[in-house]
């Protein structure tokens, strides 16, 4: 019964902060984008990411200085994250790993 298949549901939660979110198959943990507006470096400096151009591209810069920011990895409470453009533009920041809560 396809209909009623457990862990198939068409909405999803944020990663991070567990916010209902629209489920998305190609980016099963990117993060909502309260979570894109709290991502640090490793150092805990905010850190925003966008396209570089109309074209696409990702680019990052740090939120203070903007200074430019050239990793795609960054931190949001802690969880390992990775920018990346997204398929249809924009920007999408997805969890790289969820078991760190007792470390
Ligand atoms: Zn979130």
């Amino acid at each position: 019964m396809e209909d009623c298949r457990e862990g198939a549901s068409v909405s999803a939660a944020c990663p991070i902060c567990a916010a209902p979110m629209e489920a998305s198959p190609r980016y099963p943990r990117a993060v909502c984008l309260a979570c894109h507006a709290r991502a640090v470096d490793e150092t805990g400096r905010r850190v925003t990411f966008f396209n570089e151009s109309f074209s696409g591209g990702l680019a990052g810069v740090y939120v203070d200085t903007r200074e430019p920011y050239r990793l795609s990895l960054c931190f949001i409470d802690g969880v390992r994250c990775e920018a990346q453009e997204a398929h249809m533009g924009g920007v999408v920041i997805q969890a790289l790993s969820l078991d760190m809560t007792g470390d």
